[in-house]
Protein backbone atom coordinates (compact mmCIF):
# COMPACT_ATOMS: atom_id res chain seq x y z
CA UNK A 1 0.00 0.00 0.00
CA UNK A 2 1.42 3.89 -0.62
CA UNK A 3 2.47 5.32 2.56
CA UNK A 4 2.12 9.02 1.45
CA UNK A 5 4.09 12.17 2.91
CA UNK A 6 3.53 15.59 2.06
CA UNK A 7 4.24 19.32 2.49
CA UNK A 8 1.56 21.46 2.76
CA UNK A 9 1.38 25.54 2.17
CA UNK A 10 -0.50 27.57 0.13
CA UNK A 11 1.55 28.37 -3.28
CA UNK A 12 4.41 25.64 -3.18
CA UNK A 13 6.07 25.83 -6.69
CA UNK A 14 9.44 24.18 -6.59
CA UNK A 15 9.70 22.31 -3.43
CA UNK A 16 12.97 21.58 -1.49
CA UNK A 17 11.00 19.01 0.87
CA UNK A 18 9.68 17.08 -2.04
CA UNK A 19 12.82 16.81 -3.82
CA UNK A 20 14.40 16.15 -1.05
CA UNK A 21 11.86 13.33 0.64
CA UNK A 22 11.78 11.85 -3.24
CA UNK A 23 15.25 11.26 -3.52
CA UNK A 24 15.77 9.65 -0.16
CA UNK A 25 13.10 7.39 -0.50
CA UNK A 26 14.50 6.17 -3.92
CA UNK A 27 17.90 5.82 -2.15
CA UNK A 28 16.43 3.74 0.88
CA UNK A 29 14.48 1.79 -2.16
CA UNK A 30 11.55 2.71 -0.44
CA UNK A 31 9.29 2.01 -3.62
CA UNK A 32 5.49 2.45 -2.03
CA UNK A 33 6.57 5.95 -0.60
CA UNK A 34 5.77 8.82 -2.08
CA UNK A 35 5.97 12.46 -0.89
CA UNK A 36 3.42 15.18 -2.69
CA UNK A 37 2.39 18.93 -2.38
CA UNK A 38 -0.66 19.71 -0.96
CA UNK A 39 -1.67 23.50 -2.11
CA UNK A 40 -4.89 24.69 0.15
CA UNK A 41 -5.98 28.32 -0.40
CA UNK A 42 -7.10 28.30 3.11
CA UNK A 43 -6.18 26.13 6.17
CA UNK A 44 -10.50 25.26 6.75
CA UNK A 45 -9.53 23.03 3.57
CA UNK A 46 -7.42 21.17 5.30
CA UNK A 47 -9.68 18.28 7.06
CA UNK A 48 -11.15 17.06 4.14
CA UNK A 49 -8.08 17.02 1.82
CA UNK A 50 -6.27 15.34 4.86
CA UNK A 51 -8.95 12.53 5.04
CA UNK A 52 -8.86 11.85 1.09
CA UNK A 53 -5.30 11.96 1.52
CA UNK A 54 -4.24 9.90 4.52
CA UNK A 55 -0.91 11.48 4.69
CA UNK A 56 0.95 9.32 7.40
CA UNK A 57 2.80 12.41 7.93
CA UNK A 58 3.46 16.25 6.31
CA UNK A 59 5.44 19.13 6.49
CA UNK A 60 3.51 22.64 7.04
CA UNK A 61 5.18 26.00 5.42
CA UNK A 62 4.18 29.01 4.76
CA UNK A 63 1.58 30.33 5.65
CA UNK A 64 0.54 27.63 7.93
CA UNK A 65 2.92 26.85 10.65
CA UNK A 66 0.42 28.53 12.93
CA UNK A 67 -2.87 28.18 11.73
CA UNK A 68 -2.74 24.02 11.77
CA UNK A 69 -2.18 23.82 15.36
CA UNK A 70 -6.36 24.22 16.55
CA UNK A 71 -6.12 20.84 13.86
CA UNK A 72 -3.66 19.00 15.79
CA UNK A 73 -4.09 16.27 18.53
CA UNK A 74 -1.39 17.00 20.42
CA UNK A 75 2.65 19.57 20.66
CA UNK A 76 5.48 18.58 21.24
CA UNK A 77 7.13 20.75 24.21
CA UNK A 78 9.30 22.84 21.24
CA UNK A 79 6.32 23.36 19.39
CA UNK A 80 4.44 24.11 21.92
CA UNK A 81 6.66 26.89 23.13
CA UNK A 82 7.28 28.09 20.19
CA UNK A 83 3.77 28.17 18.45
CA UNK A 84 4.54 27.20 15.10
CA UNK A 85 4.46 23.47 13.67
CA UNK A 86 6.45 22.97 10.64
CA UNK A 87 6.26 18.71 11.08
CA UNK A 88 3.28 16.35 11.83
CA UNK A 89 2.75 12.74 12.37
CA UNK A 90 0.18 10.36 12.10
CA UNK A 91 -0.51 7.50 15.08
CA UNK A 92 -2.97 5.30 16.61
CA UNK A 93 -3.10 5.62 20.52
CA UNK A 94 -5.62 3.18 21.82
CA UNK A 95 -7.42 2.86 18.92
CA UNK A 96 -7.49 7.05 18.52
CA UNK A 97 -6.14 8.72 15.44
CA UNK A 98 -3.63 11.22 16.79
CA UNK A 99 -1.66 13.87 14.39
CA UNK A 100 1.16 15.68 16.64
CA UNK A 101 2.68 18.65 15.51
CA UNK A 102 6.53 19.36 15.85
CA UNK A 103 8.52 22.44 15.24
CA UNK A 104 11.98 20.98 13.57
CA UNK A 105 13.08 23.85 12.13
CA UNK A 106 14.58 24.78 16.01
CA UNK A 107 16.01 21.43 15.64
CA UNK A 108 17.84 22.14 12.59
CA UNK A 109 18.67 25.67 13.43
CA UNK A 110 20.18 24.52 16.34
CA UNK A 111 21.99 21.46 14.84
CA UNK A 112 23.38 24.39 12.23
CA UNK A 113 24.61 26.98 14.37
CA UNK A 114 26.07 24.89 17.05
CA UNK A 115 29.47 24.75 15.67
CA UNK A 116 29.73 28.39 15.55
CA UNK A 117 28.90 29.89 18.82
CA UNK A 118 31.27 31.34 20.95
CA UNK A 119 31.29 33.09 24.27
CA UNK A 120 31.38 36.24 21.96
CA UNK A 121 27.65 35.83 21.43
CA UNK A 122 26.01 36.97 24.09
CA UNK A 123 23.63 38.65 22.37
CA UNK A 124 21.60 38.16 19.37
CA UNK A 125 19.77 41.03 16.84
CA UNK A 126 16.82 39.38 14.85
CA UNK A 127 15.40 40.43 11.67
CA UNK A 128 12.05 39.76 11.41
CA UNK A 129 9.38 38.42 13.56
CA UNK A 130 8.09 35.44 11.95
CA UNK A 131 7.24 31.94 12.61
CA UNK A 132 10.93 30.75 11.64
CA UNK A 133 12.36 33.96 13.68
CA UNK A 134 10.42 32.17 16.84
CA UNK A 135 11.77 28.72 16.24
CA UNK A 136 15.50 31.05 16.31
CA UNK A 137 14.58 33.01 19.60
CA UNK A 138 13.81 29.64 21.12
CA UNK A 139 17.18 27.55 20.69
CA UNK A 140 19.24 30.74 21.40
CA UNK A 141 17.49 31.66 24.47
CA UNK A 142 18.28 27.66 25.16
CA UNK A 143 22.50 28.31 25.04
CA UNK A 144 21.53 31.66 27.20
CA UNK A 145 21.96 34.13 24.16
CA UNK A 146 19.60 37.44 24.91
CA UNK A 147 17.57 38.30 21.80
CA UNK A 148 16.19 41.48 20.02
CA UNK A 149 13.58 41.23 17.41
CA UNK A 150 13.75 43.85 14.67
CA UNK A 151 10.29 44.38 12.67
CA UNK A 152 8.83 46.79 10.37
CA UNK A 153 6.27 46.86 13.40
CA UNK A 154 8.24 46.73 16.40
CA UNK A 155 6.34 45.59 19.44
CA UNK A 156 6.86 46.19 22.76
CA UNK A 157 10.42 45.24 24.04
CA UNK A 158 11.43 44.87 19.88
CA UNK A 159 13.18 47.69 17.51
CA UNK A 160 12.56 49.15 14.61
CA UNK A 161 14.84 49.18 11.22
CA UNK A 162 15.45 52.82 11.87
CA UNK A 163 17.01 51.84 15.09
CA UNK A 164 20.01 49.78 13.90
CA UNK A 165 22.75 51.64 14.38
CA UNK A 166 26.49 51.18 15.18
CA UNK A 167 26.09 50.27 18.96
CA UNK A 168 23.11 48.08 18.57
CA UNK A 169 25.64 45.95 15.95
CA UNK A 170 28.73 46.41 18.67
CA UNK A 171 26.14 45.33 20.72
CA UNK A 172 24.64 42.32 19.14
CA UNK A 173 27.87 39.78 18.17
CA UNK A 174 25.02 37.80 16.44
CA UNK A 175 22.88 39.01 13.55
CA UNK A 176 20.24 36.66 12.20
CA UNK A 177 18.22 37.23 9.21
CA UNK A 178 14.75 35.18 9.53
CA UNK A 179 13.05 37.99 6.70
CA UNK A 180 12.88 36.49 2.94
CA UNK A 181 15.05 39.27 2.15
CA UNK A 182 17.51 38.34 -0.08
CA UNK A 183 15.64 35.16 -1.25
CA UNK A 184 15.70 34.35 -4.89
CA UNK A 185 14.73 35.93 -7.35
CA UNK A 186 15.22 39.02 -5.06
CA UNK A 187 18.85 38.13 -5.05
CA UNK A 188 19.91 42.18 -5.39
CA UNK A 189 18.26 43.08 -2.36
CA UNK A 190 19.53 43.22 1.39
CA UNK A 191 18.73 44.22 4.76
CA UNK A 192 19.66 47.74 5.83
CA UNK A 193 22.03 47.22 8.39
CA UNK A 194 25.61 49.63 8.96
CA UNK A 195 27.87 46.62 7.76
CA UNK A 196 30.65 48.37 8.47
CA UNK A 197 30.09 48.29 12.26
CA UNK A 198 30.91 44.08 11.58
CA UNK A 199 34.19 42.77 13.23
CA UNK A 200 35.62 39.43 12.88
CA UNK A 201 33.54 38.77 16.19
CA UNK A 202 30.48 38.65 14.34
CA UNK A 203 28.73 35.93 13.17
CA UNK A 204 25.91 36.72 10.32
CA UNK A 205 23.52 33.67 9.74
CA UNK A 206 20.93 34.13 6.75
CA UNK A 207 17.99 31.78 6.95
CA UNK A 208 17.78 32.08 3.26
CA UNK A 209 19.39 29.31 1.46
CA UNK A 210 18.84 30.57 -2.19
CA UNK A 211 21.11 31.59 -3.33
CA UNK A 212 23.63 30.09 -1.65
CA UNK A 213 25.26 33.15 -0.35
CA UNK A 214 23.26 36.41 -0.07
CA UNK A 215 24.02 39.66 -0.42
CA UNK A 216 23.45 39.77 3.04
CA UNK A 217 26.05 37.45 3.72
CA UNK A 218 28.46 38.46 0.98
CA UNK A 219 28.58 42.17 3.14
CA UNK A 220 28.96 40.44 6.12
CA UNK A 221 32.27 38.45 4.85
CA UNK A 222 33.33 41.20 3.39
CA UNK A 223 33.42 43.17 6.21
CA UNK A 224 35.29 40.47 8.15
CA UNK A 225 32.24 38.51 9.99
CA UNK A 226 31.78 34.52 9.87
CA UNK A 227 28.78 33.94 7.69
CA UNK A 228 26.52 30.75 8.11
CA UNK A 229 23.50 30.19 5.24
CA UNK A 230 20.04 28.46 5.79
CA UNK A 231 21.02 25.37 3.93
CA UNK A 232 22.83 23.56 7.07
CA UNK A 233 19.53 24.13 8.70
CA UNK A 234 17.20 23.10 5.81
CA UNK A 235 18.29 19.40 5.82
CA UNK A 236 18.76 19.28 9.31
CA UNK A 237 15.18 19.52 10.04
CA UNK A 238 14.37 17.13 7.05
CA UNK A 239 16.11 14.91 8.57
CA UNK A 240 14.69 15.20 11.95
CA UNK A 241 11.30 15.43 10.55
CA UNK A 242 11.52 11.71 9.08
CA UNK A 243 12.94 10.48 12.45
CA UNK A 244 9.76 11.93 14.05
CA UNK A 245 7.86 9.68 11.14
CA UNK A 246 10.07 6.47 11.55
CA UNK A 247 9.67 6.61 15.13
P1 LIG B 1 7.37 34.76 7.58
O1 LIG B 1 6.54 34.13 8.65
O2 LIG B 1 6.75 35.26 6.36
O3 LIG B 1 8.17 35.92 8.36
C1 LIG B 1 9.15 36.68 7.83
C2 LIG B 1 9.21 37.98 8.65
O4 LIG B 1 10.17 38.79 8.02
C3 LIG B 1 7.91 38.75 8.63
O5 LIG B 1 7.10 38.37 9.67
C4 LIG B 1 8.41 40.19 8.72
O6 LIG B 1 8.60 40.57 10.07
C5 LIG B 1 9.75 40.14 8.05
N1 LIG B 1 9.68 40.60 6.65
C6 LIG B 1 9.05 40.03 5.61
N2 LIG B 1 9.23 40.75 4.48
C7 LIG B 1 9.99 41.80 4.83
C8 LIG B 1 10.50 42.91 4.12
N3 LIG B 1 10.29 43.07 2.80
N4 LIG B 1 11.24 43.82 4.81
C9 LIG B 1 11.49 43.67 6.12
N5 LIG B 1 11.01 42.64 6.85
C10 LIG B 1 10.27 41.72 6.21
O7 LIG B 1 8.50 33.76 7.08
P2 LIG B 1 9.31 32.73 7.95
O8 LIG B 1 8.65 31.40 7.90
O9 LIG B 1 9.60 33.32 9.29
O10 LIG B 1 10.65 32.59 7.07
C11 LIG B 1 11.57 33.64 6.99
C12 LIG B 1 12.71 33.23 6.05
O11 LIG B 1 13.39 32.12 6.59
C13 LIG B 1 12.23 32.80 4.66
O12 LIG B 1 13.15 33.26 3.70
C14 LIG B 1 12.27 31.29 4.73
O13 LIG B 1 12.50 30.70 3.46
C15 LIG B 1 13.47 31.08 5.65
N6 LIG B 1 13.40 29.80 6.37
C16 LIG B 1 14.45 28.96 6.22
C17 LIG B 1 14.46 27.76 6.92
C18 LIG B 1 15.64 26.84 6.75
O14 LIG B 1 15.51 25.66 7.10
N7 LIG B 1 16.76 27.34 6.30
C19 LIG B 1 13.38 27.40 7.73
C20 LIG B 1 12.32 28.30 7.87
C21 LIG B 1 12.34 29.50 7.17
P3 LIG B 1 7.92 41.93 10.62
O15 LIG B 1 6.50 41.84 10.17
O16 LIG B 1 8.12 41.86 12.07
O17 LIG B 1 8.63 43.06 9.96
Amino acid sequence: MKQLYGLIGKRLGHSFSKEYFTKKFEELGLTDYEYINVELDSISEFPDRYDELSLKGFNVTIPYKEAIIPYLSELDEAAEKIGAVNTVKLFSREGERILKGYNTDAFGFKQSIKPFLTSQHERALILGSGGASKAVKYVLESYGIQCLFVSRTPKEGQISWDDINENVIKWHKLVVNSTPIGMFPNVNEFPQIPYESLTTEHLLVDLVYNPEKTVFLQKGEANGAHILNGLSMLQQQAEEAWRFWES
